[in-house]
């Protein structure tokens, strides 16, 4: 799960970590008393969206002005200004993809003058099982770019949990990032407030881009992007009360509430399979047979009638989907209440693509009986290679 800037922001202030004093305005009317509470003599407003690339951002419509999504202002009826432009408006970035995200709230905070801007993230490394820090003195970029062109300027290295956070680990990124002075000291308190806070709350990525030096010479996180391990949320109201379900896929969110694995891309053929690793490979041989999957779905091994007609339902509702393969190993799941599950969800939302559908395992023949017997137009299969070849055939011809 994602979480806001000014979110992730107020959680860094609550364990220490320097940011700059803002507040959140979600209503126009209110902006200007906002604004008035944060000292000047610069502000920022900045449209909240759980994408990056804000700055360089624009805005879809002409009313929001020329500029992108962190506006600098002079004054407090400049920055109420900036904040009203914004709300309400469609910001596009290069993470947002071209319809970009509507923006129901904007940030102001004080602007701070800048010497130097550099990079700093924290993530899970899956390899060594390990949380790993990595940074870079090529701060206020695509880190990604950074990676391709200039790869000796990224510093990264993993934690031995055995022995935590150690003061060295500071000083080594300290070291990395040019630092010197009453910053090294900084930036050591900064990375152990950092690796707490991503222990504490389960994250799996703590991204502050830029970390700056200011004017004074001190250490300020001027962005902050955090993502957090949803299996863990459960043990984390506090982080959950941060969901903003505006932000989340419409299709990912209705699979949540069911307890359903679903991740949208980009394809014409919507999956709904029983297992991750057999989703994985029905992707895999979607694609050998030349075209796209519209989803990753994992129904799970439990799954009931109604979870796999939420399921149905959720593939259905996507209009990129332009076929759709059912593919079930009965192990744990039994093929009879997948047959009922697709029944009962065609008939409710209808069926106006073709349909294939490859059942193997517990209660198979049931299965194909309730198919057969529903009067539903299913192309069966026989295996998985000869179900990718079918639906594939049949959307593209
Ligand atoms: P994004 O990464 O989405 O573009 P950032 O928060 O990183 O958004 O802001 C983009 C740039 O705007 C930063 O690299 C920094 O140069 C500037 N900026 C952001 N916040 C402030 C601030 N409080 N004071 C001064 N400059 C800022
Ligand atoms: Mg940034």
């Amino acid at each position: 799960m994602n979480i806001h800037e000014y979110q992730a922001k107020a959680l860094l202030r609550s364990y220490g970590a320097p940011v700059s004093n803002g507040h959140v305005v979600t209503r126009a009317e209110e902006a200007k008393t906002i604004a008035g509470e944060i000292d000047g003599p610069l502000w920022v407003v900045k449209a909240q969206i759980h994408a990056g690339g804000r700055g360089k951002g624009h805005f879809v419509e002409p009313e929001a002005g020329e500029k992108g999504g962190v506006r600098l202002a002079k004054s407090i009826g400049e920055a109420a200004e900036e904040a009203k432009k914004m709300l309400g408006r469609t910001l596009v970035t290069h993470q947002t993809g071209p319809v970009g995200k509507q923006v129901g709230r904007v940030y102001i905070e004080n602007g701070s003058g800048i010497a130097r801007e550099l990079y700093l993230a924290m993530l899970i490394d899956r390899q060594s099982s390990r949380i790993a820090f990595v940074c870079s003195t090529e701060g206020g970029m695509d880190i990604e770019e950074v990676a391709a062109k200039t790869p000796d300027r990224i510093l990264s290295f993993t934690i031995d949990p055995v022995t935590g956070y150690q003061p060295y680990h500071g000083r080594r990124i300290a070291f990395a990032l040019g630092l010197e002075g009453k910053q090294i000291k900084q930036c050591s308190t900064l990375i152990g407030q950092l690796y707490k806070l991503f222990l504490d709350k389960d994250c799996e990525m703590i991204e502050i881009n830029p970390l700056v030096v200011t004017d004074a010479g001190d250490l300020k996180c001027l962005d902050a992007k955090m993502a957090f391990d949803s299996n863990a949320l459960y043990r984390h109201d506090d982080i959950l009360a941060l969901r903003d379900e505006t932000e989340e896929d419409p299709k990912e969110l209705a699979a949540s509430k069911y307890d359903l694995n679903y991740i949208a891309l980009d394809g014409e053929i919507g999956c709904m399979v029983n297992g991750a690793g057999l989703a994985m490979a029905t992707m895999d041989i979607i694609k050998l047979y030349g075209a796209e999957p519209a989803n990753f779905l994992d129904v799970g091994g439990g799954a009931t009638r109604e979870k796999v007609t939420e399921a149905f339902k959720i593939i259905t509702s996507d209009p990129n989907v332009k076929g759709i393969l059912v593919n079930i190993f009965g192990g744990i799941m039994r093929c009879d209440v997948i047959a009922e599950g697709v029944v009962a969800a065609v008939k409710e939302v209808g069926l106006k693509v073709p349909l294939v559908v490859r059942l193997e395992g517990t209660n198979v023949e049931k299965g194909k009986a309730i198919l057969n017997g529903s009067g539903l137009d299913v192309i069966a299969a026989d295996d998985l290679s000869d179900a990718a070849e079918k639906i594939v055939k049949a959307v593209k011809g």
